[in-house]
C-alpha cells in the first residue's frame, strides 16, 4: 500500500490478506516500490506511482492494482492487461465532491474572490465605491464543459441551478436535459467559462492549447479540475499574457507541484489550488473505501465494484458450490 489508509477503513483487507503499508510517508522512491511489492499479489496504489511496463516487469508476482483515485494517467493500461494485472479505481464516490469544487473555481474566478482577499489582507480596502472591484456574473454565462462523464454531468446537473446554458463536448452523445452537444471549437468561441472534465490519455494532452485559448472570448475564464497536462501550460501563460482570456482557476496544473517561481503564479487572475478536487473526508474515506473493497473483492474471486475496463479481466466467480 503506498499511503496511509485509516485503519477502521483497512479492516476488511487486515481480514482477508496479509497487508503491509508504506509509512515512509510522501511519494514512494521507484526502488521502495520493488523491493516491498516483491512477493505481494495486491497493490493499493495512488496516482503519484508510475506504473508502467518497467515496474510491472519487476514484480511478476503482482496480479491486482486497487488505486485510490478515478483518474488513472499514471496507470500504464495495456502493459497491465499484457502483464495479466486487474486493475481497480474508485469512481462516482468523489464526483459531486469534485463538482462542487469546479463550481468554487468558477465562482472565485469569476467574481474575482482571490484579488479581492488579497486586497483586504494587504489593508487596502478602501471606501465603498459602487464602481469598485468590478467583475461578470456567474449565473446565466454560458458554461462548456470538455468531457461530459460522471463529473461533467455533475457539474451540468449543479449549472442548471445557477440558469447558465450548457454546452458540452465529449466523442458521443449524453442525455443531459437542456445542454447542447458542439464540437470543441464551437464550445471555445461561445463559453463565457471552459471547464475541463476529460480524462488524461495520448488523445487529449494539450487538448486545449494556443489554437484553442485563441477562440476563446477575451473575457471568458478556463477552468481545469482534471489533468494538468490536458492543458499547454506554456499556452496558457500567454494567453494570460496578452490578455485574450478573461482568467484561468486551476486545481491541476503541469508541472505538479507548481514551483513558487513558476509565471502561473504572477496573474491576479490565475487562482491556483494544489489538487483538491476530492479532498473532503467524506469523498477521500469514499475512495479509501472503494479501493479496499476492489481488492478485498479481487481475494474472493468475486466482481470488483471499480474494475477498470482495459485492463486483465476480473477472476472468474468459482461456480463448483453452485448447483
Ligand atoms: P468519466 O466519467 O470517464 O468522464 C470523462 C468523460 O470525458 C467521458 O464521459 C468521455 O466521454 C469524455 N471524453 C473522453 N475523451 C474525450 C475527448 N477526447 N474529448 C472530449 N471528451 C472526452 O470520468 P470522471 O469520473 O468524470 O473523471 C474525469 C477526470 O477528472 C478523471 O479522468 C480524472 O483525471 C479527473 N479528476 C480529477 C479530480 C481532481 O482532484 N482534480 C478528481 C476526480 C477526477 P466520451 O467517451 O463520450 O468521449
Amino acid at each position: 500500500m503506498s499511503d496511509f489508509i485509516p485503519g477502521d477503513i483497512l479492516e476488511p483487507l487486515f481480514a482477508a490478506a496479509d497487508v503491509e503499508v508504506w509509512d515512509g510517508g510522501g511519494h514512494v522512491p521507484r526502488a521502495t516500490l520493488v523491493e516491498r511489492l516483491a512477493g505481494c499479489s495486491g497493490w493499493l496504489s495512488m496516482l503519484s506511482d508510475t506504473i508502467d511496463a518497467g515496474l510491472l516487469d519487476q514484480v511478476p508476482d503482482l496480479e491486482v492494482i486497487s488505486q485510490m483515485s478515478v483518474g488513472v494517467d499514471n496507470i500504464d493500461v495495456a502493459a497491465c492487461r499484457e502483464h495479466g494485472v486487474t486493475v481497480g479505481h474508485t469512481p462516482d464516490v468523489l464526483t459531486e465532491t469534485t463538482a462542487d469544487t469546479a463550481f468554487a473555481l468558477m465562482a472565485a474566478a469569476v467574481r474575482r474572490l482571490p484579488e479581492g482577499e488579497a486586497l483586504v489582507r494587504a489593508g487596502a480596502w478602501g471606501a465603498w465605491d459602487p464602481w469598485h472591484f468590478l467583475s461578470g456574473d456567474l449565473h446565466g454565462s454560458t458554461l462548456g464543459i470538455v468531457g461530459m462523464g460522471r463529473i461533467g454531468l455533475a457539474i451540468a446537473r449543479r449549472a442548471r441551478g445557477f440558469d447558465m446554458p450548457v454546452l458540452y463536448t465529449s466523442r458521443t452523445a449524453k442525455d443531459v436535459p437542456d445542454a447542447v452537444r458542439v464540437g470543441i471549437d464551437e464550445l471555445l468561441r461561445g463559453s463565457d467559462i471552459v471547464v475541463v472534465a476529460a480524462p488524461l490519455n495520448d488523445e487529449t494532452r494539450g487538448m486545449i492549447g494556443r489554437a484553442q485559448l485563441a477562440l476563446m472570448q477575451e473575457t471568458a475564464f478556463l477552468v481545469n479540475i482534471a489533468r494538468g497536462p490536458l492543458v499547454d501550460t506554456s499556452a496558457l501563460v500567454e494567453a494570460l499574457t496578452a490578455e485574450t482570456i478573461g482568467g484561468a482557476a486551476l486545481d491541476v496544473t503541469d508541472p505538479e507541484p507548481l514551483p513558487p517561481d513558476h509565471p502561473l503564479l504572477g496573474f491576479a487572475n490565475c487562482l491556483v489550488v494544489p489538487h483538491i478536487g476530492s479532498a473532503t473526508l467524506p469523498a477521500r474515506r469514499g475512495m479509501a473505501r472503494l479501493a479496499v473493497s476492489n481488492l478485498v473483492a479481487f481475494s474472493k474471486g468475486e466482481p470488483m465494484p471499480g474494475w477498470l475496463p482495459g485492463s486483465a479481466p476480473q477472476p472468474a466467480p468459482d461456480l463448483s458450490s453452485e448447483v
